[in-house]
């Protein structure tokens, strides 16, 4: 197989004077060339921090990368320089967040802010990357005579929309976006989906999906790593993951959402919250809001385990059959 990124037993932890958080355990992934791997789990479970450790966009410190490899393209990116990563970061992966005018410039005309990381990656032509910056313009779907305009001029969704044109201008190989559609409504937010999957498709960029909604993981994602607590706790193809799903974690997620079809499908929280990260349970992370636990669970952490073809649950399973 062809592996555009490969994380193997990532561990990542932020260290202040009184506490130490473990934010990401012994995470290991592999994400194909071409697919999309959605990272499911309530907010504080380590997804966005993972994310910013394939970009190495958290300040070290606080934040330490304690062990483990992050292979994008055959190299690992934690051995490499941070000027090597200004020059893969927004050229060879893209991160889009939640919120758009995060990543805007809000007394910057849009036109510019797409020419500039084209200008800073691709092409020292000046005319090259305006005519390039128009281009992504129309392929989000927003006409060029709008360029000179400023972001607060636009919706929600046009925003969003220029930053996924920013964030594809350079058709990255790599594109991570954290929760892209939560701050819009719900028919934008379908809208701004199909767009990402066409340039995707159009682009073969692979990509990360972070979302707590299972519906958009059903329509965005190939594969789905549920993640608790800093860990995978469940891996999968989509449709292992929505049809034989097996870790109690997961079993919650879907159990809280009454109607998949329905738009507002977001995951209401399981019984109990997500532990402290600075105060970890022993045994399995779950086992507080487990409500299979039996005494094994919270004294011994179980080993991710292949269930079926690539499919891997991390849970003692036997003692529930
Ligand atoms: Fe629940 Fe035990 Fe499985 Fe953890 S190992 S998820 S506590 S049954």
């Amino acid at each position: 197989n062809d592996y555009i990124l490969e994380i193997e037993d990532l561990t990542v932890k932020y260290i202040t004077e009184d506490s130490i958080v473990s934010a990401v355990n012994n995470m290991s992934l592999k994400l194909e060339r071409g697919n999309t791997l959605g990272f499911v789990g309530e907010t504080g479970a380590g997804k966005t921090t993972t994310a910013k450790s394939i970009m190495r966009l958290l300040p070290e410190p606080p934040t330490k990368i304690e062990s483990g490899k992050i292979i994008f393209n055959g190299e690992n990116i934690l051995e490499k320089s941070i000027k090597h990563m200004q020059s893969i970061r927004g050229n060879k992966i893209s991160m889009i967040f939640q919120d758009p005018m995060t990543a805007l410039n809000p007394v910057i005309p849009i036109i510019d802010q797409i020419a500039e990381v084209i200008l800073l990656h691709q092409t020292k032509d000046r005319k090259a990357a305006y005519k390039r910056a128009e281009e992504m313009l129309e392929i989000v779907e927003i006409k060029k005579e709008r360029g000179e305009e400023y972001p607060h001029q636009f919706s929600g969704g046009m925003k969003q929309r220029v930053v996924i044109a920013i964030a594809l201008a350079c058709t990255p190989d790599l594109l991570i976006a954290d929760e892209p559609t939560t701050a819009l409504d719900v028919t934008i937010q379908a809208q701004v989906l199909k767009l990402m999957h066409d340039i995707k498709e159009s682009n073969n960029t692979s990509m990360i999906m972070i979302t707590h909604d299972l519906g958009i993981v059903a329509e965005a994602c190939d594969n789905v790593a549920v993640i608790y607590a800093g860990s995978i706790v469940e891996y999968g193809t989509k449709e292992d993951i929505f049809n034989s799903h097996a870790h109690p974690y997961t079993e919650g997620l879907f159990n809280c959402i009454p109607d998949l079809s329905k738009t507002e499908s977001e995951l209401i929280p399981i019984k109990g919250i997500m532990p402290d990260p600075s105060d970890l349970p022993t045994g399995c992370k779950f086992h507080p809001r487990c409500p299979y636990a039996v005494d094994r669970c919270s004294k011994e952490e179980p080993e991710s385990k292949e269930i079926s073809d690539g499919h891997m649950v991390k849970c003692f399973l036997e003692h529930r059959k």
